[in-house]
């Protein structure tokens, strides 16, 4: 998606070579704008299966999956962190490692909100080494709910979170993927992706 990778060049800022900080625009400060045309390209790719639920995780995912389930007109349903006095009852739960934080998390989903009726679509900022995937995807089958697609605003391609989820056999469709970033030039290479609307 050029929009969003025109963005990444113009207001993204490497840190590391290996963490890029988009919060000018996506995980801070947000361009609503930039999620609206992020969910429409979405709708766009995954127009041939039914979605009824879109799934994020706290907290930088919410933004975006509220935009993208406007355009899918369906609920969003987020993957909390920690457990708070305000959750009660049943959770389907998973261990997830953060990229970012370097610490592990218990995430949980309350039972009353994703079932074995759900099509779902979960929806993330960024796709590093895909461990905050695994553990959506966990959540979604222990709900024996039907995963449908994947969508990430931003993959990390040199890091091996895409791969491990194409070769689960899951529809990953990110926006933006990064072949390559050096903090030094401040050079960023995306990789090449033809995309055609499915046939409804
Ligand atoms: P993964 O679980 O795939 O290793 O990492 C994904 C999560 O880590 C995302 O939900 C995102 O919050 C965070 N993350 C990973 N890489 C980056 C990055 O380069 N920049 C930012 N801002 N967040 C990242």
């Amino acid at each position: 998606m050029n929009i969003l990778e025109e963005r990444i060049r113009k207001d993204g800022i490497i840190n590391d070579n290996q963490v890029l900080k988009v919060d000018s625009f996506l995980n801070h400060q947000m361009d609503v704008a930039l999620f609206k045309q992020m969910g429409e390209e979405w709708k766009r790719r995954f127009a041939d299966v039914p979605i009824t639920k879109i799934l994020t995780i706290e907290a930088s995912g919410i933004g975006i999956a509220c935009i993208v389930s406007e355009c899918f007109n369906v609920p969003v349903v987020f993957a909390k962190k920690s457990r708070t006095i305000n959750i009660e009852g049943d959770m389907y739960t998973a261990q997830v490692e953060s990229f970012t934080h370097k610490c592990t998390n218990q995430i949980m989903v309350s039972k009353k909100f994703l079932g074995p009726e759900d099509h779902i679509l979960i929806i993330d900022d960024f796709l590093a080494n895909g461990c905050a995937l695994q553990g959506l995807i966990s959540v979604v089958s222990q709900a024996h709910a039907t995963l449908e697609g994947i969508g990430i605003a931003i993959e990390k391609g040199f890091q091996n979170g895409g791969q491990i989820i194409r070769n689960l056999g899951y529809r990953l469709e990110s926006l933006a993927i990064i072949e390559s970033m050096d903090g030094a030039t401040g050079q960023i290479t995306f990789r090449k992706q033809h995309h055609t609307a499915p046939q409804k």
